[in-house]
């Protein structure tokens, strides 16, 4: 103990309260103390929760607060230093209340001395490191120092009250492993226990690290790995936010085990079956969760072992269904499945075809064409986005090269493609559409980019230093789905668009809803002031096109003219649209 150091924190509004205890604390004669003081009750609380205090010495007056306030705060904020009260003249009758409320000593400053002082601090801290032991004795499994059964009840009844209060959702997850009676009675038991700590270590480290995968947001409970005896474990989930994610925790947990473990010389494979209940789907009480991950997890061991199941049935095809998705959409671009189609965008005024929009399929080697709605989110979720946009972005322009320079078609066209949100804000964007204009040949001011509104007003200051730049190299901009977000006039002028194409759902029932009819107008009418072109998206009919005419929408694109078109029949479409004007598009 000779020379150790001590962190303590004194909360004390007066300086020479604080001389005084520095005093007293240096005339120790073996021990070196470091003294944090902070005087005010806010700058104490960040000190709290940031501060590796070995001790907190809290003076009783604190401005408008006390000493007991700051104490009550500081316990409930999971302190984990030991708090000793400083109390003036008078004020000793707070002493049982303070130790009530989790104070482990107080001293009368006016009878303090520093061999009274570093005894109670020496005091509070061993008392502190007593509790913690017992503590860890209690709520901490032996064997694989993960929290026992009790801890891991009263975690999940904090979770599950947490979730109620917030209506979110969680997870349990029960596991035990596969063959274990057989491993413990062929090698020893001995083998058998490090197994299990191998277990745990596996699950612990893991489910840590994918706190991040199934969590959103910062919940105060944290996932939580729980051994319940034998070969049991359980996994609490907190937060998560699909059905999906707690599938691929799952599957993740079986991979991980199935590396084998070098236990004392012997390599041995461990697998494991995993049962999954959701809170509040399948239980709304901790008991009703627990028996339900339970019996999942019997299922999952009649299933062959090596698997997990969800206590409700349909869970499982959800699951599955989205990870075969996955794994499939992983493998669609180098199997070449995506397919361009597009939809011609026409000038009202003129009647002529002035630019398509490029929009793309995926024609799944089993399940045929699959429309973006039905994996864009998808792709948008894994990242997968990122490559298959720059496919998309490749495709779009070596196709427009190929129109222009080909003897069919001689009035060269926009091609206009969709930039997801997580493609915009990619850093490497302008470096990637420069890469792809400059080794297609295609002039820029051929390529349009449509971005969604939202993604447009989600940081609205740097959307427009990006636009810019964009603008800066010379293609065209558009915001689609227009109306959908929440854009204001003044942000509308920031931005360095090319034209707004106002949502299909407006233009739907234009021509019944009068309400419809007074936006698209506005619309118009504001985008022009702005110098926007305005694209009307959606239009099926022709007394839709006559209104949007009337109103001076300046181009529309729709099933009305065209339906998306597959790229080899887009030539053959335009030219039977004009036959009169083959030299036009
Ligand atoms: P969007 O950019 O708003 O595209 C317009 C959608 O409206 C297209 O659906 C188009 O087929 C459909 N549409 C066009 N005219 C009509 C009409 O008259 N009536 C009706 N009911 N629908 C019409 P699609 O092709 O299913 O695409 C849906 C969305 O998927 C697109 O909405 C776009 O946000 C996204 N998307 C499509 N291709 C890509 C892509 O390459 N990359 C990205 N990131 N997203 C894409
Ligand atoms: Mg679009
Ligand atoms: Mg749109």
């Amino acid at each position: 103990m000779d020379n150790e150091r001590i962190k303590i924190l004194l909360v004390d509004d007066d300086e020479d309260d604080y001389l005084i205890t520095r005093d007293l604390l240096s005339q120790s004669k073996d021990r070196i103390y470091d003294l944090e003081w902070v005087s005010t009750y806010e700058e104490a609380l960040r000190s709290i929760i940031n501060g590796e205090h070995d001790a907190c010495l809290f003076d009783y007056r604190l401005g408008e607060y006390t000493g007991l306030d700051l104490l009550k705060e500081a316990v409930s904020a999971a302190c984990k230093a030991p708090i000793i009260i400083l109390t003036g003249q008078g004020e000793r009758d707070i002493d049982i209340e303070a130790l009530k409320a989790g104070a482990t000593d107080y001293l009368d400053k006016t009878e303090i001395t520093a061999q009274l002082l570093e005894r109670s601090i020496r005091y509070a801290i061993e008392r502190k490191r007593t509790e913690d032991r017992i503590l860890r004795m209690a709520y901490y499994d032996t064997l694989t120092k993960l929290p026992n059964r009790s801890l891991f009840h009263d975690r999940l009844s904090k979770a599950l009250a947490h979730a109620e209060r917030y209506t979110g959702n969680c997870a349990l997850l029960f596991l035990d492993l596969d063959n274990f009676k057989r491993i413990n009675d062929t090698l020893e038991h001995r083998i058998g226990d490090l197994l299990i700590r191998g277990v745990a270590d596996r699950l612990n480290h893991y489910v840590r690290s994918a706190d991040t995968v199934a969590r959103q947001g910062s919940g105060f409970i944290t996932n939580t790995v729980a051994r319940l005896g034998g070969d049991e474990f359980t996994i609490l989930l907190t937060e998560i936010s699909t059905i999906e994610d707690v599938a691929k925790v799952a599957q993740r947990i079986l991979v991980i085990l199935s590396q084998p473990f070098i236990l004392d010389g012997h390599e041995v494979f461990a697998s494991a079956s995993i049962g999954i209940a959701i809170y509040p789907y399948d239980g709304e009480d901790m008991n009703t969760l627990i028996k339900n991950a339970d019996t999942a997890m019997y299922h999952a061991k009649d299933f062959g072992k090596n698997n997990f199941q969800f206590y409700k049935n349909s869970m499982n095809a959800t699951a599955l269904e989205r990870l075969t998705l996955e794994n499939s959409l992983r493998k669609a671009l180098e199997r070449r499945e995506f397919v361009l189609y597009y939809q011609p965008r026409v000038d009202i005024a003129t009647g002529r075809i002035v630019g398509m929009e490029a929009l793309i399929r995926w024609n799944h080697h089993q399940r045929g064409l699959i429309q973006p709605a039905d994996f864009i989110p998808l792709a948008e979720e894994t990242g997968l986005i990122i490559p298959i946009g720059e496919w998309v972005l490749k495709a779009v322009c070596k196709q427009n090269k190929i129109w222009q320079d080909s003897a069919d078609i001689y009035t060269p066209v926009i091609l206009s493609l969709n930039l997801s949100g997580l493609q915009f804000r990619q850093d490497t964007l302008m470096k990637v559409i420069e890469k792809v204009l400059d080794s297609t040949g295609l002039d820029p001011s051929f390529l349009e980019l449509e971005i969604t509104e939202s993604v447009i007003m989600k940081n609205a200051d740097t959307t427009v230093v990006m636009l810019n730049r964009l603008k800066d190299m010379g293609v065209l901009i558009s915001m689609d789905d227009f109306g959908t977000g929440y854009s204001s006039f003044s942000y509308l002028k920031r931005f360095p668009l090319d034209n707004v194409k106002i949502d299909r759902s407006f233009i739907r029932d234009i021509n019944e809803n009068d309400e419809d009819a007074a936006i698209v107008k506005a619309i118009i009418v504001m985008a022009h002031t702005l110098n926007l072109r305005v694209v009307a998206e959606g239009v099926e009919s022709e007394q839709q096109l006559e209104l949007l005419e009337e109103f001076g929408c300046d181009e529309y694109q729709g099933y009305f003219f065209s339906r998306p078109l597959p790229e080899a029949d887009v030539v053959h479409f335009i030219r039977k649209r004009s036959p009169q004007s083959s030299s036009t598009f």
